[in-house]
């Protein structure tokens, strides 16, 4: 069997592969709500930042009798939500550093001022903090603020570097701890006691939602639910519980007094969180489970239908196989797959495959559809069938594709191959047989030919003087007589003969010509007149001669016998070459005989249908797989007027691959 390159017709252009932009599609509302928290955030201190600036003292408090938000706040929290952002889009790395490193900073400094009671100016690093206009005291950076920027930052500066589970829980747990600590301190402010600005604590909510739900997106696996959801939703409760207890305490109710209320309000607040915990977990095992079973299902039927599957992400080559394909290769399930692993299977004669296909990959990206061969450790060798389809993503051009081992499937093919040649075998034999007539004839005129010439050979010798020159003539003419039996017999061994197929340059005319020598006296048996009109513009074709010649034979003799109850009109048959243009020939037996009509139309060419009592009905069948295999087409038409017309087309040589070798 011939190993080629197949193109599978729906090969597409690169600009028709999809693009993948998310993994999951159920992560997409969580960075979507990330997205919009970070850019929230950024307005909101823009817009108090744009407050100092104009002195607009509205932006910076919002009513007079309430507290300013500080310079180094509203700062603060645009940097925090550029970094934010930049995470959330796969920004620069050195953004989110930038941003968070420089909160982290100054919120730490801060938090050292306050802790060591200094003032070392982190209030007014950016400028004064009063304006002449409504300021009800000095604005500083919260005790309570300074805490959650140096958590979010410090976050996000640990949480950049890590694998994707340890960034969801980094960013999951204090994101939680942000926003509990904003909820607290809106709620000391409802209290009447100020911890912190109201716009400051809502834009601490916002900042850690945001962290929150990238932690999500990151998180997104199809099943289960985060392992440090507990954590965060118990730590944000209890911050929750006890930011209240300490807003009615400061509001002037006796600590101990609220002991229940506290207790109440923190058991409320835990239940919901709780049960939905439980819940997300119960979820999660329901679908691992699903999951686990599902993917058992898949590997047996990979391995049921010997088909694996795999990737490859073609910028970092990174590939992965599944536990079929890695049986089909024979490798090491532990060892992580490489494209030099994959070179050392395959059969050497089919390496350039390997190469073309990392080639087309590399340029235009097209879908893959590939056949080679394995050379297996023992020596036994694979036939696969590769398809894959790109997608790119932002990570740039994967393959996805499924293995598929047709080894079975190519052996029967062969097995079938070999049995169609002895059934051609048996069609040619059995078409040569009602030849003989002709065979005797076309062989016994040059015998008589050679007799005749040996005798006047002879009575030129005996002559007195002899006639040498004459003699010679003679001799010669016996010697071409004697040629030309030997050529009809060696035409008729070479159709007789079983040999195996050959591929070469073949000239339909002449194999034509051959034919109709070889059937003359057979078609004037029949009284069928035999028309030639054999194009002169006829590009070869490549294939097998004696195969080509069998279905010209034939078509002659099927074409005879559809005429040989024709007595009202002669019995006209025309055998037609033409030239398809430099890509193939075309070659037309057409008859006035009995015609076909539309039901047998419909199985001429199955195997075995024959209207003929000695027919074997394998002629036509024999004939179409000849042609096919020469990536022909055979067909055949009711004539407007009587008869049929059997046609056959072939590409030209220099349009074909090497045959099938069977
Ligand atoms: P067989 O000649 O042994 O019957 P074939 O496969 O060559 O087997 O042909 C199958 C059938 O196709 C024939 O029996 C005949 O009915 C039909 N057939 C073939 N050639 C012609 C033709 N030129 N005109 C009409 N019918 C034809």
């Amino acid at each position: 069997m011939n190993l080629r390159r197949r193109w599978a017709p729906r090969a597409r252009n690169p600009e028709r592969i999809p693009v993948v932009t998310t993994r999951f599609a159920a992560a997409c509302w969580s960075l979507r709500l990330a997205r919009v928290a970070s850019a929230s955030v950024v307005l909101l201190g823009a817009v108090v930042l744009t407050g100092w600036m104009s002195g607009s003292a509205s932006l910076i408090q919002l009513l007079p009798s309430w507290p300013p938000m500080p310079r180094n706040v509203a700062a603060s929290f645009m940097l925090i939500g550029i970094g934010l952002l930049a995470l959330a889009s796969r920004g620069p790395r050195w953004l989110v550093g930038l941003c968070a490193g420089l909160v982290a900073t100054v919120s730490m400094l801060r938090i050292a001022e306050i802790v060591l009671r200094v003032d070392a100016g982190i209030n007014e690093l950016l400028g004064p903090s009063y304006i002449n206009v409504g300021l009800v005291r000095r604005g500083g950076m919260s005790p309570l603020a300074a805490t959650c920027f140096a958590i979010s930052a410090g976050a996000m500066l640990i949480a950049m570097k890590q694998a994707p589970h340890r960034f969801a829980m980094i960013m999951g747990i204090s994101g939680s701890v942000v926003a509990a600590l904003g909820i607290v301190a809106a709620l000391g402010f409802l209290g009447g006691i100020t911890l912190a600005a109201l716009h400051t604590a809502l834009g601490l909510c916002l900042l850690g939602t945001g962290m929150l739900a990238l932690a999500w997106r990151t998180e997104g696996r199809p099943a289960g639910s985060p392992r440090w959801l507990p954590a965060s939703a118990g730590l944000a409760v209890a911050m929750l519980t006890a930011g209240m207890w300490r807003a009615l305490v400061l509001d002037g109710h006796a600590p101990f007094a609220l002991l229940n209320t506290v207790a109440l309000g923190g058991g409320v607040l835990l239940a919901p969180i709780f049960a939905l915990t439980v819940y997300l977990a119960q979820r999660g095992h329901a679908q691992a489970a699903s999951l686990r079973r599902s993917e058992a299902l898949l590997a047996e039927a990979q391995r049921l239908s010997s088909t694996g599957s795999f990737s490859w992400r073609v910028a970092t080559n990174m590939v992965e196989y599944s536990e079929q394909t890695y049986r089909t290769y024979d490798f090491d399930p532990a060892a992580p797959v490489t494209l030099a692993m994959i070179a050392t299977r395959i059969d050497p004669d089919d390496l350039h495959l390997l190469e073309e296909m990392i080639g087309v990959a590399r340029g235009p990206g097209t879908d893959l559809d590939y056949e080679y061969r394995l050379r297996m450790a023992d020596g036994s060798v694979k036939h696969l069938h590769l398809v894959a389809r790109g997608t790119r993503d932002r990570d740039g051009l994967e393959y996805i594709g499924a293995i598929q081992d047709v080894t079975p499937r190519r052996l029967a093919e062969e097995a079938l191959g070999k049995v169609r040649s002895e059934l051609a075998h048996v069609a040619r034999v059995s078409s040569l047989g009602a030849l003989t007539a002709s065979i005797a004839h076309e062989v016994n005129q040059p015998l008589s030919g050679i007799l005749t010439n040996a005798g006047t050979c002879l009575r030129m010798l005996a002559c007195d003087p002899p006639n040498i020159d004459g003699a010679q003539e003679t001799a010669r003419r016996t010697i071409r007589d004697g040629h030309r039996a030997s050529d009809v017999i060696a035409r008729l061994r070479a159709l007789f003969a079983r040999q195996p197929a050959m591929t070469e340059a073949v000239d339909l005319n002449e194999a034509t010509r051959e034919v109709l020598a070889l059937s003359r006296s057979e078609m004037q048996r029949q009284r069928v007149i035999v028309r030639a009109e054999l194009g002169t513009d006829l590009a070869q074709v490549s294939g097998d001669r004696v195969q080509l010649q069998q279905v010209i034979l034939n078509l002659l003799l099927n074409a005879a016998d559809a005429m040989s109850e024709l007595d009202d009109r002669p019995r006209h048959l025309l055998i037609r070459t033409v030239g398809e243009g430099d890509d193939a020939a075309r070659l037309d037996v057409c008859d006035v005989g009995t015609g076909l009509d539309s039901q047998s139309m419909h199985r001429l060419f199955e195997a075995f249908y024959t209207t003929k009592a000695k027919g074997m009905g394998i002629g036509l069948s024999v004939s179409r797989s000849i042609i096919e295999r020469h990536e022909g087409r055979l067909w055949a038409t009711q004539n407007e007027g009587a008869g049929a017309t059997f046609s056959f087309r072939v590409p030209a040589a220099r349009r074909l691959m090497p045959m099938p070798a069977h």
